[in-house]
């Protein structure tokens, strides 16, 4: 995603009223819903959140405490090689790559910006590594600000499927979010979709029918035809159960 923020129009007022009903029983559903990368520091947002692409949240948040002790600040892991940053992300997929993304985006920190992470989403995505996805969870977790809202795998299923959307594209999506919802809801919104993503509406088979948001919101259920979702959940476990044919490239998407 680029990191030029996406055009606004005037909203559709009841589009508007039905997101902020969408938005009310998600935070009803999922009052603690926050990122569930683990870090203290900003530049600790950074890295995991680099960490993660490709790879779960889990996966991440066992990699980066013996990352963190052995890096604690920006400096030690810019005066760091690499190949020594590399040792501590092993269990990722694409860890050379992102100990190199790591690396350099520490060393920018320190060069340009005196050790801190910058709060600018035009900076954030000069580091290397960061794309707008990145940049938002930074700006909006570690600082508060919002400037776009996260559209990772589970927001953009989930608001097509919620009617928020018919876009298919991250940036196409995060545009129509913008457009509904007030900029103060944009953080906690993607934490909202993101935790029911996880917990009830899977990307590979979803538990529908007994969920009483999806019978309510969701495009599958509100046409009357929650068997499709059965039916999804059903084909997905057979395809499961088949061997796949295909190289796998690492783990599924956060
Ligand atoms: S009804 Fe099924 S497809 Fe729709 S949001 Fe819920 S779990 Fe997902």
């Amino acid at each position: 995603m680029s990191g030029a923020t996406p055009r606004r129009t005037a909203p559709n007022p009841e589009a508007r009223r039905r997101a902020a009903a969408v938005f009310q029983a998600l935070a009803k559903r999922y009052p603690e819903a926050h990122c569930e990368l683990n870090w203290k520091r900003p530049h600790e947002l950074l890295i995991a959140t680099i960490l993660s692409a490709q790879a779960t949240d889990v996966a991440v948040n066992k990699a980066t405490p013996g990352l963190f002790a052995a890096f604690p600040t920006p400096a030690d892991f810019s005066r760091a090689t690499a190949d020594q940053i590399a040792v501590h992300l092993q269990t990722l997929n694409f860890w050379r790559m992102k100990a190199r993304a790591v690396q350099e985006s520490m060393a920018v920190i320190c060069t340009r910006h005196s050790g801190q992470v910058p709060r600018t989403l035009a900076e954030l995505v000069q580091l290397r590594g960061v794309a707008r996805k990145t940049a938002n969870v930074v700006l909006g977790n570690a600082f508060e600000m919002s400037e776009g809202v996260v559209v990772d795998t589970h927001v953009l299923r989930l608001a097509r499927r919620f009617g928020l959307t018919r876009a298919t594209t991250p940036e196409a999506v995060e545009r129509d979010l913008m457009r509904l919802f007030p900029r103060e809801r944009w953080c906690l919104l993607s934490h909202l979709l993101i935790f029911h993503g996880r917990r009830v509406c899977k990307a590979r088979g979803a538990t529908c029918d007994s969920d009483a948001i999806c019978h309510k919101y969701c495009s599958n259920c509100s046409t009357n035809t929650p068997a499709r979702c059965a039916a999804s959940a059903t084909r997905a476990a057979a395809s499961r159960r088949r061997p796949s044919t295909r190289p796998r490239p690492g783990r599924p998407a956060r």
